[in-house]
């Protein structure tokens, strides 16, 4: 059996590799299903058996993508909707007879396998090669998994200008993790941590390959030869000379690992399947930088990668490396007035990390930088290195043990203490161990009967945090804190180009007109939506590049990504993604596209997710003021996502102050507007509680023609509430969930209270949404009642 599988093998690889001229052997026809459990129905495999595209096992249920099927260790290549929540069971893959190729997983919504294919689709096939190709009528390939790797590049794959892959979370594990590796325009191959810039302090490995051209491509030919070739075909870097085994017997794979390295392995199809490395970027395990999360550094011990806490603090998740560490203690200032939390200064020697420093002194000692650390409030930890003292603030990261280097991170750690009197510290040098040891022991021992109870009461705080942040790290993968990917500027000619000279208008709001246009972005045609900014205040070039970079940071699955822009002469122009299906008011107004119950439920949520980012997971917070269903935009699998956030601030970049004017639109504004008290992210909450009303009940917050006592939406839902006849605001015919109902019109009536403090932020909102919490009754929308 072994032998005829090897024969079989040995005689696919007598093809030659390249898709675009591999006879298609193994068409999967229109009307194709797959599932993840039927017995040799769960992959469509390519002719020799050694690659599959279907489900493979993921988390407690399935995934979707490209795998190699015909070694023993199943190993994924390519992953479709990475970061999607695995599928049960019953899921199921289907080329549909109109030529789609969708994932059915009821009740969620159909997903696009192939989402960029512009032509209907006739005939898939899975070929030898490991890419999975899709055909039109006239059998041209119309989209390829090779155009779009993941996590690793095959033989006859390249990686153009541009792409870039994408670590896993673990090697079983296939959402995206924390490493990426960049093919830049500049030419050179980098090795960035995820949600970083572009840019040198980041990168952790590079091919120093950078000015040779924007077009250079990483290659992987037969014989595991892994090199460089720049636009004209010539080879500008060997990162190994090849010249392995290049029968049929081997096949090669370059793949970035879990770990943030990337490695070229060799499969022995004749042995087996074994597996070795045989290349890999470096042999350092701790070079990968955010591989020990925030607060900890990484110390290399017999080649393995470990992970220390700074001193005073205590891993978020214990075991888990990047969930990275917290204080062991908690303080809301750094002096507390009672002066039962003090402070002393330890030391993790020969460490480095992110130059992030607010105030740097020179000619200094270390005694000094202790001092000034420990005098400053502000400062929380400090590097002494060779005289220099800079002081920074917390988190620090791309921590990492180097004996070579003489750095000293001083540390500002918290010990509790009954006396009153602030620690006298100039007295009192701190050497960082032996003495603020004694500190600590002659303190904690006075404190021992006090720490006990102390313990007890936030062991179970901590325990509660904890099981929440996990919560928030783990099982949340779509929420990516804070990205850095920054938008690209365009010149008002590229702008012109990309819009074909503003043919096609999409629509006009108040700050301008929107334009469909097209754009290569890494190496692919994507289609944009140009907003041209006419009402935008006169903003010099560094406060709009500033904001655009606030902007460009914000990156949610449920926010519309900002791509690039442009600041030419008075030209301000903002380049977004095209959201397919326009916005959820078309969707809901219209009878004929109107979402059923339980997408409405989750549109609701997914508009939720977005503000909650905005509010509260974003580096710098972001009041929206302008929510409402017109600005929130449905991409092509139905989800909902916020757009024009931003644009406020762009308006007025100091969000904490009053606005003069009444931003945002009516129907849709808080009453605080209209009093000109200063604005907060309630006044989002309040849009989104209009919003959702709105979705629930599919008409417009006002809409006169109606009756009078119907007119305005969220009186009329209060008075059936009121009523106890919910029921009545969808329409009779609608199957809807009677208690879901009634739950999602209390968040709505409690989210529209006139009162801003009284309203659930927009956290509790999504808990509520989710029915995770109990919700009491919602009072009188214009009335002043205790806060949930
Ligand atoms: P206002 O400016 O008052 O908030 P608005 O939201 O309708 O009103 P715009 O955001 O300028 O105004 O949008 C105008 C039109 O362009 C809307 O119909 C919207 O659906 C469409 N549009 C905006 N952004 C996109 C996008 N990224 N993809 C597809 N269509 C878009």
């Amino acid at each position: 059996m072994v032998a005829i599988s090897f024969l079989f093998l040995v005689c696919f690889f007598s093809f030659h590799l390249h898709a675009v001229a591999q006879p298609r052997n193994s068409t999967i026809r229109l009307g194709s299903s797959l599932t993840p459990t039927t017995t040799g129905k769960s992959a469509w495999l390519s002719p020799s058996g050694l690659y599959g595209f279907g489900f493979y096992p993921q988390g407690n249920g399935y995934g979707v993508g490209v795998f190699l099927a015909g070694v023993p260790q199943r190993t994924v290549v390519w992953t479709a909707n990475r970061d999607a929540p695995p599928v049960p069971r019953t899921a199921s893959l289907v080329l549909t007879t109109d030529g789609r190729l969708i994932l059915q997983s009821p009740p969620r919504r159909d997903v696009y396998i192939v989402t960029d294919a512009s032509q209907k689709i006739a005939a898939a096939s899975m070929l030898d090669t490991g890419n999975f190709v899709v055909f039109n009528s006239d059998e041209d390939i119309i989209w390829q998994s090779f155009q779009y790797p993941t996590t690793s590049i095959l033989q006859g794959q390249h990686l153009s200008a541009g792409m870039e892959l994408f670590s896993s979370v673990s090697e079983t594990d296939q959402p995206t993790g924390i490493f990426r590796l960049k093919m830049q325009h500049d030419g050179n191959l980098v090795q960035y941590p995820v949600d970083t810039p572009d840019t040198a302090p980041y990168s952790y490995w590079s091919s120093f390959t950078d000015g040779k051209g924007d077009n250079v491509s990483l290659n992987l030919d037969n014989d595991g030869h892994l090199y460089m070739l720049n636009s004209t075909g010539f080879n500008i870097k060997d990162l190994n000379t090849g010249g392995y085994d290049d029968t049929n017997r081997t096949i090669y794979l370059m793949k970035i690992d879990s770990d943030g390295i990337f490695r070229l392995y060799s499969y022995r199809l004749d042995r087996n399947g074994n597996r070795s490395v045989i290349w890999s970027s470096t042999s350092d395990k701790c070079a990968p930088k955010g591989l020990c999360g925030l607060n900890s550094y990484c110390v290399d011990v017999d080649r393995e990668a470990n992970c220390i806490c700074l001193p005073g603090f205590a891993p978020v998740i214990e075991g888990n490396f990047t969930a990275g560490c917290e204080r062991n203690f908690s303080s809301d200032s750094c002096k507390s007035d009672d002066g039962t939390i003090q402070y002393t200064i330890q030391a993790a020697e020969n460490t480095v990390w992110e130059d992030n420093g607010y105030s740097e002194v020179t000619s200094t000692t270390r005694e000094e930088c202790d001092t000034a650390c420990y005098e400053d409030c502000n400062c929380e930890a400090a590097m002494f290195n060779d005289g220099k003292c800079t002081k920074q603030r917390l988190p620090l990261r791309y921590g990492r043990r180097d004996l070579s280097n003489s750095n000293i991170a001083l540390i500002k750690v918290g010990i509790y203490s009954s006396i009153n009197e602030p620690r006298k510290h100039a007295d009192e040098p701190k050497d960082g161990n032996g003495k603020v040891h004694t500190d600590i022991l002659i303190i904690g021992l006075s404190l021992i009967g006090f720490a006990i109870m102390v313990l007890v009461i936030s062991g179970a705080l901590i325990l509660c945090s904890r099981v929440f942040r996990y919560k928030r790290f783990s099982t949340d993968s779509n929420i990516r804190l804070c990205e850095i990917v920054a938008p690209i500027s365009f010149s008002f000619a590229e702008i012109v180009a990309m819009t074909d000279n503003f043919q096609e208008e999409i629509g006009k709001g108040s700050f301008g007109t929107v334009f469909k246009g097209t754009v290569m972005l890494n190496g692919l045609t994507k289609v944009v939506a140009v907003k041209r900014l006419d009402n935008i205040s006169n903003q010099g070039e560094r406060e709009f590049q500033n904001e655009m970079r606030i902007i460009g940071r914000t990156h949610h699955r449920n926010l519309v990504r900002l791509l690039g822009y442009c600041h030419d002469g008075a030209n301000r122009l903002l380049i977004y993604e095209y959201m397919i299906n326009g916005s959820l008011s078309d969707v809901l107004f219209t009878p004929e596209r109107r979402p059923c119950w339980i997408d409405r439920v989750e549109i609701a949520r997914d508009v939720a997710r977005g503000l909650l980012y905005l509010h509260e997971e974003c580096e710098t917070q972001i009041i929206h003021c302008d929510i409402k269903s017109q600005n929130i935009l449905m991409d092509e699998n139905g989800e909902a996502k916020i757009s024009d956030f931003g644009l406020a601030k762009l308006l007025k970049p100091d969000q904490t102050k009053t606005f003069t004017g009444i931003r945002g639109t009516r129907g849709y504004v808080a009453p605080e507007w209209h009093r000109k008290l200063p604005v907060t992210v309630k006044a989002d909450v309040y849009s989104f509680g209009i919003v959702l009303l709105e979705i629930i009940c599919c008409r417009r917050s006002v809409n006169w023609s109606l009756k009078d006592e119907e007119a305005v939406l969220e009186e009329w839902v209060y008075d059936r509430y009121q009523a106890g006849e919910v029921g009545k605001i969808v329409g009779e015919d609608e199957e809807v969930d009677i208690k879901q109902l009634e739950r999602m019109v209390i968040v709505g009536l409690w989210c529209i209270l006139d009162e801003p403090t009284l309203r659930p932020s927009m956290k509790k909102v999504l808990l509520m949404l989710e029915g995770t919490v109990e919700i009491p009754i919602p009072p009188c929308p214009t009335s002043f009642f205790s806060s949930i």
